[in-house]
């Protein structure tokens, strides 16, 4: 079907949308069809920007019927670009914006549309805070959906540990809950399945008591990072709960507040967040401290989280070339911290980063069957991640990546995070889901048996 037919299709068929229809002739159509990474340059034959729950039911229903590519869009921040698709439509949810905070029973009710920027900024009003990521422009629904993991993983669990409830539009068009209690296979489903099962229109979080936290980073010089990694790969995981810490290559950030000698310089480090008593804080990270070389920047103090949740976001703007891979990891043995070490200090561009997330903590509470999320006894995610501002500089910063993640696969657990991987296949995908791809597989039958919900890390209809 042609854009302008299927726009034409779209305003006589869905009767009463209150949301916005645009197509590559609307003057904003180059800017709505844009998504977070430049790498992905694709060009949807309609956006739909849904208003509500019912408006998003109609564009599924939609879709459907004239079985058409069906895109999701969050907040357009997935790395693949699974928020957007060739010739098909975007469902754009960004007008779901609604946020419902209950302070007294510690939830908060949160449209489907959101940034964790938002959220986090309605919930600090009360000191509260659900587990998220470390970017605060990320959208809730593609986070929560893939598992979700930050500052907070280690004391609180992934984001998915904390989701109590979810209303969820059906490929159907049919709009039910799920929880605990209501259509528990879907709940079980959606903890960790990506947006395999249906749009999400609101989630409901438990939230926790976080006011101030201690944080930022330790920065060490690029040669000490064996030296560096091996005492951080004993130090993290016999920590308390309270601290969380991930490992990192990075450069210097060139502005304020670090200091202009370091401007640029590749580092190695550690992203801290300590949610105890801040002054408890120094006593807790000394042990890593004592055991590593004398660091060139110890930039830690005491920050409401919603300041350290946007912190990095400065250096991480929109539309910029992004190219990643991801692992899960049960150890790095010393042969895997000199390969990190080696590439660490090839970093090809200064956005280019990789990071160790703890996965261990309050996500090990969780059994492996109790969600979809099946790597609940891994100790760490690592992403590396190629980034630059300069198109000319795809095939670098891809390469770099690539390599970086052929050398350290070996050492992996298997199946990665599905949030920070790249199109990689369907093995791919059934390693991220280890023993839980089949219940996947059985529950996406059920629930789309088209396959219409197909852009994303895909779980094919058991039978397909
Ligand atoms: C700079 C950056 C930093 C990041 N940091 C972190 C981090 O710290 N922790 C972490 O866990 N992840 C992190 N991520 C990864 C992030 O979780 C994924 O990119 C995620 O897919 C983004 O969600 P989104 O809604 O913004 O994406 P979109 O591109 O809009 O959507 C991604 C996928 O989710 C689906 N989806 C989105 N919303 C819904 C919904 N409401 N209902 C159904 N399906 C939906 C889409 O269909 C699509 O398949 C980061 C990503 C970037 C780019």
């Amino acid at each position: 079907m042609s854009s302008h037919t299927l726009m034409h299709s779209a305003r006589s068929e869905i009767q009463g949308f209150k949301g916005q229809f645009v197509s590559p002739e609307d003057p904003s159509y180059e800017k709505d069809r844009a998504v977070y990474n430049g790498m992905i340059d694709r060009r949807p034959a309609l956006i739909a920007r849904a208003a509500d729950p019912q408006d998003v039911a109609a564009v599924v229903s939609f879709a459907n019927a004239h079985d058409l590519l069906l895109a999701v869009r969050g907040g357009a921040h997935n790395g693949a670009g699974l928020g957007t698709v060739d010739d098909g439509v975007v469902l754009d949810l960004s007008g779901l914006k609604s946020i419902e905070v209950f302070p007294g029973a510690r939830t908060v009710r949160v449209g489907g549309g959101c940034t964790w920027g938002e959220v986090d900024a309605a919930t600090g009003e009360y000191g509260l805070a659900c587990p998220s990521g470390i970017i605060s422009t990320t959208g809730v629904g593609g986070l929560t959906l893939g598992g979700g993991l930050g500052h907070l993983t280690r004391r609180y669990g992934l984001t998915i540990d904390n989701l109590l409830e979810a209303e969820v539009v059906l490929a159907s068009g049919e709009s039910v809950r799920a929880s605990a209690t209501e259509n528990q296979d879907l709940f079980w489903a959606i903890r960790g399945g990506g947006g395999n099962f249906g749009v999400v229109t609101s989630f409901l979080f438990r939230l926790h008591e976080v006011g101030t936290v201690v944080g930022g980073p330790t920065f060490w010089a690029v040669e000490d990072a064996a030296e560096v990694l091996r005492a951080y790969r004993k130090f993290l995981p016999a920590s308390s709960r309270e601290l969380n810490g991930f490992f990192a290559f990075a450069s210097v950030p060139p502005a304020p507040p670090f200091p202009e000698e370091l401007h640029l310089r590749k580092v190695c480090g550690v992203v801290w967040c300590y949610t105890g008593r801040p002054e408890d804080a120094a006593e807790a990270m000394a042990p890593l401290l004592a055991a590593t070389p004398e660091p060139l920047l110890h930039g830690v103090q005491e920050m409401p989280l919603p300041a350290l949740q946007s912190a990095f976001d400065p250096v991480y703007p929109a539309g910029d070339q992004w190219y990643w891979r991801a692992d899960f990891v049960r150890e790095i043995p010393d042969a895997a911290v000199d390969l990190h070490a080696k590439f660490g200090a090839e970093m090809p561009t200064w956005q280019s980063t990789m990071h160790l997330y703890p996965l261990d903590g309050a996500v090990h509470d969780i059994g492996t069957s109790d969600t979809a999320w099946a790597y609940r006894d891994v100790n760490w995610g690592t992403v590396y991640a190629g980034v630059d501002k300069d198109p000319a500089n795809a095939d670098k910063i891809s390469r770099w990546t690539i390599d970086y993640f052929e050398a350290l696969h070996p050492y992996s657990a298997g199946g990665a995070y599905i949030n920070m991987m790249m199109d990689e296949g369907q093995e791919r995908v059934r390693a991220s889901y280890g023993p839980n791809y089949d219940r996947l597989t059985q529950i996406k039958a059920a629930y789309d048996p088209r396959n219409l919900f197909r852009i994303n890390q895909n779980i094919a209809p058991a039978g397909s």
